[in-house]
C-alpha cells in the first residue's frame, strides 16, 4: 500500500481492516472507508476543520465532471475559481513549462487538502498517493473525485502524519502545495522526501511567502498584542493562531541539507492581485486589470523577496552532474 514500516523499512498492508507491518507485524492503524488511517494521527489545532469545510460546501454544492473541466481552464488568479482561490491557489499547472505534464507516473501528494491538484493529477493517468493530517479535508478530497468520475483504483488515501510517515522510494514525483507553513518539523518532513523520490524524481513545492508585505502584517509579532489585523485574522480562522508562512532562505537550507538540489526557484507574480483576492470577483474588468499591471508593471520591479508565493522544484540528482 506504499507504506513502510519504520522499523524494519517492510511494506504495511491491510489485514481484517487493521494496517500491519507485513515483516514485524507492528500495528500502525486501521483502514475505514477505503483510507488508510494512522494512529496517533491527531491534527491538534483542527483549523481545517471549522469554517473551512463549510466554506468547501459553498464552492462545490452540485461539483461534477463539467464543473471540474470548466475549471481547469482557470488558470491564473484573475480568473482562478473560487474553491482553489480560497485555499490559496494562485497559479495552476505551475510546474508544466519547467518539467512538462506530469503523466502516467507515481505522485506523492503530501498534505492534500481540498483542490484542482489530485483531481488533475487523476485525469493525466497517473498514480496517486495523497495524505493529509486533517481526516475532513481527505474525505472531502475523495467525495470530489468520486463527483468527478475519477478512477478510484489509482489512489491511495491516508490520515497521516508527514513527520512520522515513510515510503518505498518508488515516487517520480512528491508534490507538496501550501503545506508546509503548517508544520514545524520541516527537516523531518524533508528526509522522509528524500528517502520516498526515485533517484530521478522531482519534489514539487509551492508555499506563501513570510516576508509578502500584506501576510507579514498578518503574521509578524512585532505589534503584538496590538496588532487588529492579526487578530481578525486569527478570530475568524482565516489564519492559524501562529502560523507563519515560509522564510525560504531558511527552507531552501533545509531542503539542500536533506540531499536535495535546486533546480527552480520562481516567484509568484501576483503582488497586487494576491493582495485584493479576496475582496474582487474572479473574470472581472478588475480582476484583469490588476493582473496586467501585476505581470506587466510589479514583477518586473518587486525582488522575489518579497512575492506573495514562491514555487520549488527540486531534484535528488548529483548537484555536479548535469540535468
Ligand atoms: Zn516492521
Amino acid at each position: 500500500m506504499m507504506f513502510t514500516c519504520s522499523h524494519c523499512s517492510h511494506e504495511l498492508s491491510a489485514k481484517d481492516d487493521e494496517v500491519l507491518c507485513s515483516g514485524c507485524g507492528t500495528k500502525y492503524g486501521r483502514m475505514e472507508d477505503g483510507i488508510v488511517i494512522f494512529d496517533d494521527c491527531l491534527d491538534k489545532h483542527s483549523f481545517f476543520e471549522k469554517q473551512a469545510i463549510e466554506r468547501l460546501d459553498r464552492f462545490y454544492k452540485g461539483y461534477d465532471r463539467g464543473q471540474f473541466l470548466e475549471d481547469l481552464k482557470k488558470v491564473d488568479l484573475w480568473q482562478m475559481d473560487e474553491g482553489n482561490k480560497r485555499v490559496g491557489i494562485a497559479k495552476k499547472f505551475w510546474w508544466e513549462p519547467h518539467i512538462g505534464k506530469i503523466e502516467n507516473k507515481l505522485i506523492l501528494e503530501l498534505g492534500c487538502g481540498v483542490n484542482y491538484i489530485v483531481p488533475y493529477f487523476m485525469e493525466c493517468d497517473n498514480k496517486v498517493v495523497a495524505f493529509d493530517i486533517c481526516r475532513e479535508s481527505v474525505e472531502y478530497s475523495k467525495q470530489i473525485l468520486t463527483a468527478v468520475g475519477a478512477r478510484m483504483d489509482n489512489i491511495t488515501y491516508a490520515v497521516a502524519d508527514a513527520r512520522e510517515v515513510r515510503f518505498p522510494a518508488e515516487f517520480d514525483i512528491i508534490n507538496i502545495s501550501n503545506v508546509l507553513h503548517h508544520i514545524d518539523d520541516k527537516p523531518a518532513v524533508f528526509k522522509r522526501a528524500y528517502d520516498a523520490l526515485k533517484p530521478d524524481g522531482k519534489l514539487i513545492i509551492v508555499e506563501p511567502n513570510y516576508y509578502y508585505p500584506p501576510r507579514w502584517i498578518i503574521e509578524t509579532d512585532v505589534f503584538d498584542p496590538i496588532n487588529f489585523v492579526k487578530k481578525y485574522f486569527v478570530d475568524n480562522d482565516l489564519i492559524e493562531k501562529g502560523e507563519k508562512a515560509i522564510i525560504f532562505n531558511n527552507m531552501i537550507g533545509q531542503l539542500e541539507n536533506a540531499g536535495f538540489t535546486i533546480d527552480v526557484c520562481e516567484k509568484d507574480d501576483n503582488y497586487l492581485g494576491y493582495f485584493t483576492v479576496y475582496w474582487v470577483k474572479e473574470m472581472t474588468g478588475i480582476a484583469r486589470a490588476i493582473f496586467l499591471a501585476d505581470s506587466h508593471l510589479f514583477t518586473k520591479i518587486m525582488p522575489r523577496a518579497i512575492a506573495p508565493f514562491q514555487y520549488i522544484i527540486a531534484s535528488k540528482g548529483d548537484p555536479t552532474a548535469t540535468h
